[in-house]
């Protein structure tokens, strides 16, 4: 086992798996509890916190943006907004909901342009507000820019003392602000040599889109922490093709636009009436650091991100799992939607037959009544219902994507057993979580992190398992980069440090990095 695989298991126990034994007590009983974990957040994932749209050459640019929004819906739930420009006013509206709550075609009628940007939001810095929705439009010397970034700034303290320092106001509480007002700040010359200025002075995650009334930005930070698209829709009858970008590529396919590139790590692509251009900002190199968690569990399996299709590494993942850490068992279940590719690979790599043994509701909105009297599990039951005659008597491997605090899977575990299961095993498709990210995943202080704070055996019993076990950080970075090129991701690509602590930039907050007291 390597150093990296040795830091990623969690407090004394060396083991990425644990069988519990069965002489193991399990709680099944589904009265009404006191004390319980309260339902309210039912389920316990990361969630990532924006995605972003651009459209440029396009008469119904604001409609595009919205259908490609609405493939990204996944990427942030909490508010949305899109920016339309003609070539001489830009517009924008935004709201708190879902994207198909906000836009209707009345809205999208009061967004005329060929040029628009959009973003899916949920929030991981300054507050939730309709204040902090995006895209953010600020007027500056510089002409008017609006802004929708993907990612987290790590020195954000810094930038923004200084900039109040040299007289900017800030509208928002949030740190996409910073780019904006930086870029208004900036001596340079150009407008693009403003942004470039600006982009290099700012440190950690964006993948950012951004519009003048007449041009189209788009940017990576240096270490490449977000993904970014760009595609292309071939222009009919003589018309200039129209060009995307786009968090995923999932978002192109609505469109009918054609996937061309990824915009690289430090590159600054900027889109106008003379074509194309692009030139690096980032003033050295610096090693890229790919979020490895998008192929684990954000982006979706249809996508092609970091130019490698999620679905493959996250079949490979259940490959991978089943190889390591096989059970004897009857069925393969997965815990739903995001556990699916992973358990399907490992049903293939084992020989146990696959089923879905938890049937999900997608029309849970985000908030439901609960009942007066409060019940166990009402939240996970209100989503997922176990299929009973598929799981009775059998020997059943759970699959899923990861164990944060570790109450849902407890949860699941136990649903899955008071339908009937002879033994339940969990198989996590990534190695423990042990560690907060700063990169704009919303993610638990360390004290909240179940990884950081027991071994795989105390989560085993936690949860309530006959058996865990994660993937090992050797076996996921494989999964990640199997079968890839020469000059495709290799295993240093990719940022793993909420599996091993180590952090790619120096800005972090040290007080969540401490080690977290066992049992706390
Ligand atoms: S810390 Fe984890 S979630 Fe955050 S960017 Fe790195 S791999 Fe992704």
């Amino acid at each position: 086992m390597s150093e990296m695989v040795k830091a990623v298991v969690a407090g004394g126990d060396n083991r990425r798996s644990f069988d519990c034994g069965r002489d193991a007590t399990f709680a099944q009983d589904d009265s009404s509890v006191e004390g319980e974990e309260q339902d309210s957040t039912p389920f316990d994932k990361l969630r990532e916190e924006c995605g972003v749209m651009a459209v440029y050459g396009h008469p119904e640019a604001a409609r595009m943006t919205y259908w490609g929004l609405y493939a990204l819906q996944h990427r942030g739930q909490e508010s949305a907004g899109i920016a339309a420009a003609d070539g001489s006013d830009v517009t924008d509206i935004k709201g708190m909901g879902l994207v198909s709550e906000i836009f209707t075609d009345e809205v999208l009628a009061k967004l005329p342009g060929h040029m628009a940007i959009g973003h899916t939001r949920y929030s991981t810095t300054g507050d939730s507000a309709l204040l902090n929705a995006q895209p953010i439009s600020v007027e500056s010397t510089k002409g008017l820019i609006a802004i929708a970034h993907n990612g987290n700034l790590v020195n954000l303290g810094n930038s923004r003392t200084r900039l109040e320092r040299d007289g900017a106001v800030f509208q928002t509480t949030s740190d996409t602000e910073i780019i904006v007002q930086l870029i208004a700040h900036s001596r340079c010359n150009t407008l693009v040599d403003c942004i470039a200025d600006s982009l290099a002075h700012v440190d950690g995650a964006f993948s950012i889109v951004m519009m003048t009334r007449n041009r189209i930005f788009a940017a990576r930070d240096p270490h490449g922490f977000r993904p970014l698209s760009m595609g292309r829709i071939a222009g009919v009858n003589g018309a200039p093709d129209t060009f995307v970008f786009a968090s995923e590529t999932c978002a192109f396919d609505l469109l009918h636009a054609k996937y061309e590139r990824d915009v690289e790590p430090g590159e600054l692509v900027m889109v106008s009436e003379d074509g194309v251009t692009s030139r690096r900002f980032a003033r050295e190199h610096v090693p890229p650091a790919s979020c490895i968690f998008e192929h684990v569990y954000f982006a979706r399996p249809d996508s092609r991100i970091f130019g490698r299709w999620v679905q493959q590494s996250r079949e490979e993942m259940g490959r991978q799992l089943a190889r390591e850490s096989g059970v004897a068992a009857d069925l393969v279940v997965p815990v739903p939607d995001s556990g699916v590719t992973a358990a399907l690979g490992y049903a293939a790599e084992s020989g146990i037959p696959f089923n879905f043994g938890l049937i999900r509701n997608h029309y849970v909105g985000r908030t439901f009544i609960q009942p007066e009297q409060r019940t166990r599990d009402f939240g996970v039951r209100m989503k997922l219902n176990p299929v009973r005659n598929l799981l009775e008597g059998k020997r059943v491997i759970l699959v899923d994507d990861s164990i944060i605090r570790g109450t849902t899977s407890r949860k699941i575990v136990r649903m899955v057993r008071a339908a009937g299961a002879k033994e339940v095993h969990m198989r996590i498709s990534c190695p423990p979580t042990i560690s907060p990210c700063f990169y704009g995943v919303d993610t638990p202080s360390k004290k909240d992190l179940i990884a950081a704070n027991k071994s795989v055996a105390e989560i085993c019993k936690f949860i309530e398992a006959d058996s865990l076990a994660y993937l090992s950080l050797v076996g996921l970075t494989h999964s990640c980069t199997q079968g890839e090129p020469a000059h495709g991701m290799s295993p240093a690509s990719y940022c793993t440090a909420c599996y091993t602590g180590v952090y790619p930039t120096a800005w972090v907050d040290v007080e969540d990095i401490l080690p977290a007291t066992v049992g706390a």
